[in-house]
């Protein structure tokens, strides 16, 4: 496949044309082999993802770039091999889902779910070593690379297959729960708002609780509720696409399911689809325009995110859209933006005119993630994030768009579906103190169900009011 470079030139891609060009946080295997033999047991391995989900997604994520559909993209920071369990898959699902209805609830709009789920298991790190208790060690750098204790730190090549593995179980639970109706809204769902202690916030939580709840009851009542949609719904599944020795190897020439058989106008019989995920994001840390992430990200036919911050010039987006996205295809580039609560209304305008104002107006999804520029540590160096500079950073988020014409189209969160005690702030009001409660992220500080779902009625009450 020939694509266009940067430069202007067009230069040849292939699944490892990434090889060739500097790369950063990139591991170096001793066991060169070892890699050698995990890579060629995944390139025989089957899909995790088909063509037509990834096809599907795109769709979808069009209708979200045209304004007509809302994006909610969460999950954990650092996904473990652990996590592929029952309870862990089924609480995340049913919390994406309950954040889901009152976004639609809110913002009258469908809403496309993407966990950040079934193989985010690639972590970034500031630094390859870090200190724990006073001895130097290799820096945990997500479990398809290295193990988080301090036994396991050494990089081990095994892992690559085994991330697989947890993320084909992964995924194929939640299309079992999901067809077996885990998503079908006739099940009560825990709407429990014991927690919220302002009068004033319970009672708009309860004005939305009581619409959803009645508008289940009276789709039933007459019989409007007996089609498939209410009994199922799409989950798509994402992750950033760190580690390129795997990723390569599940990316395959398949047959490209919009091709018409009589056609060959705007579409190619067969593309690249990296079928590890249905969506893949490129890290705040690895888009250098002429690096090995950005030329592996360009050759795949998926849709894509890229993290967008203070580091990122406004040139360098344009450069990124024309090397990621020569055609202009609607809806194939997620922008994910994450300043800061202090710093976006400074940055987030100039970015937007950058690309509104540009051939790429109105093709790209923004999304605001209102985590990873708000990470701050407390006593004790424990990483949290105030749910206030969270909650901040969306809203001005929300109003900045608003101001500039464009349409913000999604959030992007770090949650889990369990209560843990990471993040400050919320309706139970954590404090530092309550930390240390139930503190479980192996890499940064999530949202419990409580503050995830709040921060959805939070932005349901942004579009109602
Ligand atoms: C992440 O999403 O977990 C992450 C590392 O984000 P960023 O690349 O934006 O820092
Ligand atoms: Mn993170």
């Amino acid at each position: 496949m020939a694509a266009p470079a940067s430069n202007g030139a067009t230069a040849e891609w292939t699944p490892d044309s990434w090889r060739s060009k500097p790369i950063k946080q990139a591991p170096d295997y001793p066991d060169k082999a070892a890699v050698k033999k995990a890579v060629s047991e995944l390139k025989r391995l089957p899909p995790i993802v088909h063509p037509r989900e990834i096809v599907k997604l795109k769709q979808h994520l069009r209708d979200v770039a045209r304004g007509e559909a809302f994006l909610l993209q969460g999950g954990d920071c650092a996904e473990l091999f652990d996590y592929c369990e029952q309870n862990a898959i089924e609480s995340k699902i049913k919390l994406l889902l309950q954040m889901s209805l009152v976004l639609i609830w809110g913002a009258d709009k469908r809403v496309v779910r993407i966990g950040r789920m079934a193989g985010q298991y690639a972590k970034p790190r500031s630094s390859p070593m870090e200190t724990v208790d006073g001895k130097q060690v290799p820096s945990f750098r997500g479990d398809i690379l290295n193990g988080f204790h301090l036994d396991e730190r050494e990089l081990d090549p095994k892992r690559l297959v085994q991330a697989y593995h947890f993320s084909a179980a992964t995924l194929n639970y939640i299309r079992a729960a999901i067809a077996s109706g885990i998503a079908d809204l006739h099940h009560p769902l825990d709407w429990d708002l014991g927690h919220v202690k302002d009068p004033a916030v319970k009672d708009k939580y309860f004005q939305a609780v009581s619409f959803l709840t009645e508008s289940l009851r009276f789709m039933h009542t007459i019989g409007a509720d007996k089609t498939d949609k209410i009994h199922t719904v799409d989950l798509f599944t994402s992750h950033e696409g760190l580690l390129l020795e795997y990723e390569e190897s599940l990316t395959r020439l398949l047959d490209n399911p919009t091709h018409p058989p009589s056609s060959s106008i705007h579409s190619n019989p067969k593309e690249y689809y990296n079928t590890s995920a249905h969506f893949l994001w490129i890290g705040d840390r690895t888009r250098q325009i002429d690096h090995a992430h950005v030329e592996f990200f360009r050759g795949i036919a998926n849709p894509i995110g890229i993290k967008v911050g203070p580091t990122t010039p406004v040139d360098d987006l344009l450069a990124l859209l024309r090397t990621l996205n020569p055609s202009r295809e609607e809806g194939k580039i997620t922008l994910i933006t994450r300043y800061g609560a202090g710093k976006v209304a400074s940055l987030l305008p100039a970015h937007i005119r950058a690309v509104e104002d540009s051939e790429y107006a109105r093709t790209v999804v923004w999304q605001c993630d209102p985590m990873h520029g708000n990470t701050q540590s407390v006593s004790g160096g424990i990483k949290t994030r105030r749910f206030g500079d969270i909650f901040s950073e969306l809203q001005q988020t929300l109003r900045i768009h608003k101001e500039q014409g464009s349409y913000l189209g999604g959030v992007h969160l770090e949650l889990t579906g369990d209560a843990v005690t990471e993040c400050l702030g919320g309706s139970e009001n954590l404090d530092e103190d309550d930390l240390s409660t139930n503190y479980t992220s192996f890499c940064d500080p999530r949202l419990n169900e409580k503050q995830a779902l709040e921060l959805a009625f939070l932005v349901a009450d942004h579009y109602r009011s």
